[in-house]
C-alpha cells in the first residue's frame, strides 16, 4: 500500500511543544507521532503507531525464537492475588486501583508475575509440561511520581515482559541466560547502544538480576563502570569496597573535645585541623549520622540511623533500594522534638545505641577505624572514637553516594560513571510467587516439585523515544531501518505533470517490490516538503524534482546527509539495494 501525504492523518507543528524538555519527546510531537492526552498518557498517531508496531516486531521475534509462547492477560485484575503476594500494600501510590458497581477491588496491572504464577497453575500439572516460557505484548499501568519525556516514562506504556518457568535451579539459569541473549539481539537490531548492569532487584524479591540501560544523557538511571575489568552496576547495586578491618590495640583513647559552633562538617574539620590533633583531617576522617524515619508495609514508623563518612552525602535513591520495600522520610523537627537525646549536628553512635535506635553504618566503618563524631551534646564532638571498641553498629547499609574515581567492588580499577534509559531487566525471581500461590506439579518421582520463575520486561513503548533520543539531529528524527515508519518517503518537488506522474510510476514500482512507500503529494512548496521529510525521519528520502526531465531523481540519505542524482531507468533498483542494505 502507499501513503499518501495528501490524505495521511498528520501534522507537524513549527515549535517545540512547551511541555518537553528532551530531544524525543520534542520531536515525536512536532513530526506528529504521538500527541498528550493527560500527564504520562499519549495517544499514538499514524507515523508513531507504525514506528511502536516495528519495535512489537522485533521484540516479538527475538522472543518466538527463544521459543516464548505469546498469550495475553487481561490490564485489569482483581485486588485477591495482589492481596496474596502483598503487592496491594507495597506497591502503594504507583498502583491504579479501582471499584466495580459492587464495590469489589480491582487494579491495573503494573507488571502480571501473579498472573502468570497463576495461569500455569491452572493448566499444567506434570513434570513433562517444563520448562516454559510465555510472554504478552500488554499495556502496564503505573501512578508513576514524575511522568517524564512524553513516552518515557508514562503512567500508561507498552511493555514485553516474560516469564520462564523451570523445575531446577539450572533449568531457570538457562531460560535467563536464553532471555538476556534475545535481548541482546533485540537491542542490536533496533539500534540501540546500551550497556547491562547488575541491578538491585527492587519490590520483586529474588536474586540474579541485570538490567539493559540505554546510553542517555538525559536518562535517569546512573550506572558506573570499571574501564579495566568491564565491571557495569547500577549505582544502586554498587557494593562499597571496604577496607579491611585493622587491630584495636594501641590505639588512642576517644576523648570529648569541646568543638562549639561546628554543627557542619565543614565547620568541624576546620575546628579539628585548628586543634593540633597531629594530623590532617579532612570530611573522610569525620562520621556523620543521618537519621530518617522508616516504614515496612503496613508498619508504624521508626527511627533508623545511618553513619556514613563526612565527606559523602547520602545517595537517596541508594538509601531507597537498600531499605525497599519499607518507605523513607526525612525527619522534621517536631520529630526531633520527640526525642531529646538527638542533639542536631552533634548526633553521636553512643545516642543511638544506648536509646536502642536501630544504627545501620556505611561499610567503610569497618573495625579498628577511628572517628571524628558527634558527642550527643550540642557543641561536642569525640576524637578518636573507635568502631568495635567504642560504638558496635547494628549492620552496614549502603546509602553514601557513589563517587567517580571510587575502587570498583572487583578491585580492578576506578568508577566512571556515566547515565542511561532502563529498557530491559532480566530477573530470576526464585520461588516468591509459586511458592505464593503453591503452584505445584507432579515430578519424575511422583513426588510434587515447586517450578521457579524468571520475569524478563521490555519497554516497548519506551524504546520508540529511546530510539528517537540516539538518532536525530537538529532537523529531526532518523529512523534505523529495522524501525522506520516508511522505507521510502518519495517527494514530488516538480510542478510538472511528466514528474508527477513518474513519482507515481515510481511508488507503484516500489511497492510491488514490497518497499512501503509514503509519497509527498501535497500541493506544497518543495522547501515545506523537505522540512517535514527531515523532521519525519525516513532513512532514505527519494525526490522528483527539477531533474526529473533531464531523466534523473535525486535519492538523499538522512543518516549521512548525501545525496546523490541517479538516472530513472536505474531508480528502482538503486533504492531497492538502498532499503535492503
Ligand atoms: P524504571 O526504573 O525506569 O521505573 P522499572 O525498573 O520500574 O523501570 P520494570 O518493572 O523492570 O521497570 O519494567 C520493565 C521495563 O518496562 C523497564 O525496563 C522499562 O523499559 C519499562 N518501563 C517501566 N516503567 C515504565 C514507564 N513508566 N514508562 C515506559 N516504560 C516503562
Ligand atoms: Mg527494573
Amino acid at each position: 500500500m502507499i501513503t499518501r501525504m495528501s490524505h495521511l492523518f498528520l501534522r507537524t507543528l513549527r515549535d517545540d511543544p512547551a511541555d518537553a524538555e528532551v530531544a524525543s519527546h520534542k520531536l515525536l510531537v512536532r513530526a506528529g507521532y504521538v500527541r498528550r492526552v493527560a500527564p504520562g498518557v499519549y495517544s499514538w498517531l499514524p507515523l508513531g503507531l507504525r514506528v511502536l508496531r516495528e519495535v512489537e516486531r522485533v521484540v516479538r521475534e527475538e522472543m518466538d525464537a527463544i521459543g516464548g509462547q505469546e498469550i495475553l492477560l487481561p490490564a485489569l485484575l482483581p485486588r485477591d492475588p495482589y492481596e496474596t503476594t502483598n503487592r496491594w500494600t507495597e506497591y502503594g501510590d504507583g498502583l491504579f486501583r479501582l471499584q466495580d458497581r459492587k464495590g469489589g477491588d480491582y487494579l491495573l496491572g503494573p507488571t502480571h508475575e501473579e498472573l502468570f504464577a497463576l495461569t500455569v497453575k491452572g493448566e499444567y500439572n506434570s513434570y513433562k509440561d517444563f520448562p516454559v516460557t510465555l510472554y504478552q505484548m500488554q499495556t502496564k499501568y503505573r501512578d508513576e511520581e514524575r511522568p517524564r519525556a512524553g513516552i518515557l516514562r508514562g503512567r500508561e506504556f507498552v511493555m514485553k515482559d516474560s516469564y520462564s518457568f523451570d523445575l531446577t535451579d539450572e533449568g531457570l539459569a538457562e531460560s535467563y541466560r536464553a532471555h538476556r541473549d534475545a535481548y541482546e539481539r533485540m537491542f542490536q537490531r533496533l539500534g540501540v547502544r546500551y550497556v547491562i548492569v547488575s541491578a538491585t532487584s527492587g519490590a520483586m524479591g529474588g536474586s540474579a538480576s541485570e538490567e539493559f540501560l540505554a546510553e542517555s544523557e538525559v536518562g535517569e538511571d546512573t550506572y558506573v563502570r570499571c574501564v579495566e575489568s568491564g565491571y557495569a552496576a547500577n549505582v544502586e547495586a554498587v557494593e562499597t569496597l571496604a577496607p579491611e578491618p585493622t587491630p584495636i590495640d594501641g590505639l588512642p583513647e576517644a576523648k570529648i573535645h569541646d568543638t562549639p559552633g561546628t554543627p557542619t562538617i565543614e565547620a568541624l574539620v576546620e575546628w579539628a585541623n585548628r586543634a593540633g590533633l597531629g594530623r590532617t583531617i579532612t570530611g573522610a576522617d569525620t562520621l556523620k549520622n543521618i537519621i530518617v524515619k522508616i516504614r515496612q508495609p503496613g508498619g508504624e514508623w521508626e527511627l533508623l540511623a545511618i553513619g556514613i563518612p563526612g565527606d559523602r552525602e547520602v545517595d537517596d535513591k541508594r538509601l531507597e533500594a537498600s531499605l525497599e520495600p519499607a518507605e523513607v522520610a526525612m525527619l522534621m523537627d517536631e520529630d526531633f522534638e520527640k526525642y531529646p537525646f538527638l542533639a542536631k549536628g552533634y548526633i553521636g553512635p553512643k545516642a543511638l545505641l544506648d536509646n536502642d535506635v536501630r544504627y545501620l553504618v556505611d561499610p567503610r566503618v569497618v573495625d579498628g577505624t577511628a572517628w571524628i563524631t558527634g558527642a550527643d551534646v550540642v557543641g561536642k564532638h569525640y576524637v578518636d572514637l573507635v568502631a568495635g571498641r567504642d560504638f558496635t553498629p547494628d549492620g552496614t547499609i549502603e546509602a553514601a553516594e557513589v563517587r567517580d574515581g571510587d575502587p570498583s567492588p572487583d578491585g580492578a580499577g576506578p568508577l566512571v560513571s556515566a547515565r542511561g534509559i532502563e529498557i530491559g531487566h532480566v530477573f530470576q525471581l526464585g520461588r516468591k510467587y509459586t511458592d505464593a500461590f503453591a503452584v505445584d506439579v507432579l515430578g519424575e518421582n511422583g513426588k510434587p516439585v515447586r517450578p521457579t520463575m524468571g520475569s524478563y520486561g521490555v519497554g516497548v513503548s519506551r524504546l520508540v523515544a529511546v530510539i528517537a533520543e540516539q538518532h536525530h539531529d537538529d532537523k529531526g528524527l532518523r529512523w534505523p531501518a529495522e524501525v522506520t515508519p516508511f522505507d521510502v518517503h518519495l517527494v514530488i518537488a516538480n510542478k510538472d505533470e511528466a514528474a508527477r506522474e513518474g513519482a507515481e510510476t515510481l511508488a507503484v514500482e516500489l511497492d510491488k517490490v514490497g518497499i512501503e512507500v509514503l509519497i509527498d503529494d501535497r500541493k506544497a512548496s518543495p522547501g515545506v516538503k523537505f522540512k517535514d521529510s527531515e523532521l519525519i525521519g525516513v532513512p532514505l528520502v527519494v525526490v522528483v524534482g527539477r531533474g526529473y526531465s533531464d531523466g534523473k531523481v535525486e535519492v538523499r540519505d538522512r543518516f549521512t546527509g548525501e545525496s546523490r542524482e541517479v538516472p530513472t531507468d536505474v531508480a528502482l533498483a538503486e533504492i531497492r539495494a538502498a532499503v535492503r542494505g
